[in-house]
């Protein structure tokens, strides 16, 4: 349930990572960090999903400005996401920032990393330093013949973490993203190997929310299988509350998250006479904001020729008849409901248990 226990544990705000801690999901904003109604409301939403820590991009004077206003109304950790220009990660720090991720190597010379450092350290503000096939130095990038490798990027994260060190700078975090999960696996290994720094791990340039969610299934199972990650993105070219449901997916997969409620569902057939693939993505949308520490499972099924023999050891379930629905305890038929009150009445039997 928890990240690996030989890792350091970073403060980022109001919540703990790595040394133990539950993984943390994190996404991030694609509304402008200028625009405080439309940013301060995508968090929230994001927060009743079940993100923990929240990055917003800081391409501008004007974002990092705003970035105490955000923290106003938001209740998560916020995390500036700064590239190229030193000054705005300073700006940021002066501004209530929990977290900067910056890759050092775009910031510049050894005395503007130096300043970063600094202002960091004295607000205790953890920097994450986030490397992908992207940010790779022309030096590196030589070293093996101008391509992205796992090495590459090992060798990135190195040079990187080391140019923090040098000044004295150790609230680090560290991510070796790349596109292809055998890279990014081999990567993180060499990394987790290495170093007692916490990783955020995650799949990048992942894809569209089909190819996405099974590219980060596979890179994300994997690295959580060894052991390695203390927090993690999956990113989808998607709605970001899309990618904090499939994060605890992943993480419910693994046994390493569990919100108290499962949602099984038949694959349907021939038999299916009532809309299984809408009624079962609305229950799961709705148990996906309640958490709670019993454990309880819901059947969403097709027929009642199998429904409710398939799904007996279901605490409520539904059965699909011609335009209704059983609904049902272990596999005794409780009522018959017509199909639009299926939802609102598994929902009604759910909140009895709870
Ligand atoms: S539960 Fe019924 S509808 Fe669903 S797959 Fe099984 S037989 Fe088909």
């Amino acid at each position: 349930m928890f990240t690996r226990n030989d890792t350091r544990k970073i403060k980022i705000g109001n919540i703990y990572i790595g040394n133990g801690e539950r993984i943390k999901i994190q996404s991030m904003c694609n509304k402008k960090t200028t625009d405080t109604k439309s940013v301060v409301s995508q968090i929230l939403e994001l927060e009743k999903a079940g993100v923990d820590l929240i990055r917003v991009s800081v391409p501008d004077e004007m974002s990092a400005k705003n970035i105490e206003n955000i923290k106003k109304v938001i209740n998560i950790p916020l995390v500036a996401d700064i590239h190229f220009d030193y000054k705005l990660a300073i700006m940021c720090c002066d501004r209530g920032i929990d977290k900067i991720r910056i890759n050092p190597g775009n910031i510049g010379d050894s005395d503007k990393i130096k300043q970063v450092a600094e202002a960091c350290k004295k607000k205790n503000i953890p920097i994450r330093i986030g490397i992908n096939g992207g940010s790779l130095s022309k030096k590196i990038l030589e070293k093996y013949d101008g391509k992205v490798t796992a090495d590459g990027l090992f060798l990135s994260a190195v040079e990187n973490v080391e140019a923090l060190e040098k000044n004295n700078f150790f609230d680090i975090l560290v991510s070796i993203k790349s596109s292809n999960v055998n890279m990014a696996v081999s990567a993180y290994e060499m990394f987790a190997e290495k170093y007692d720094y916490p990783l955020h791990i995650g799949i990048t340039e992942a894809g569209t929310e089909r190819s996405g969610i099974i590219k980060s299934a596979v890179g994300l199972g994997i690295l959580l299988d060894k052991g390695i990650g203390d927090t993690m993105r999956v990113s989808l070219t998607a709605n970001p509350v899309e990618e904090v449901r499939v994060a605890k997916k992943i993480l419910e997969s693994v046994g390493l998250y569990d919100n108290g409620i499962e949602v099984i569902s038949c694959p349907t057939c021939a038999r299916t006479d009532i809309d299984v693939i809408k009624i079962a993505n609305e229950v799961e949308d709705m148990v996906s904001q309640i958490k709670t520490t019993k454990k309880i499972k819901i059947a969403v099924m097709g027929c009642a020729v199998n429904g409710p023999g398939e799904a007996k050891d279901s605490d409520i379930g539904v059965a699909g008849g011609r335009g209704e629905g059983l609904i049902f305890s272990k596999g005794k038929t409780l009522k018959k409901v017509r199909e639009n009150e299926i939802v609102k009445e598994l929902m009604l039997e759910l909140e009895k248990l709870i």
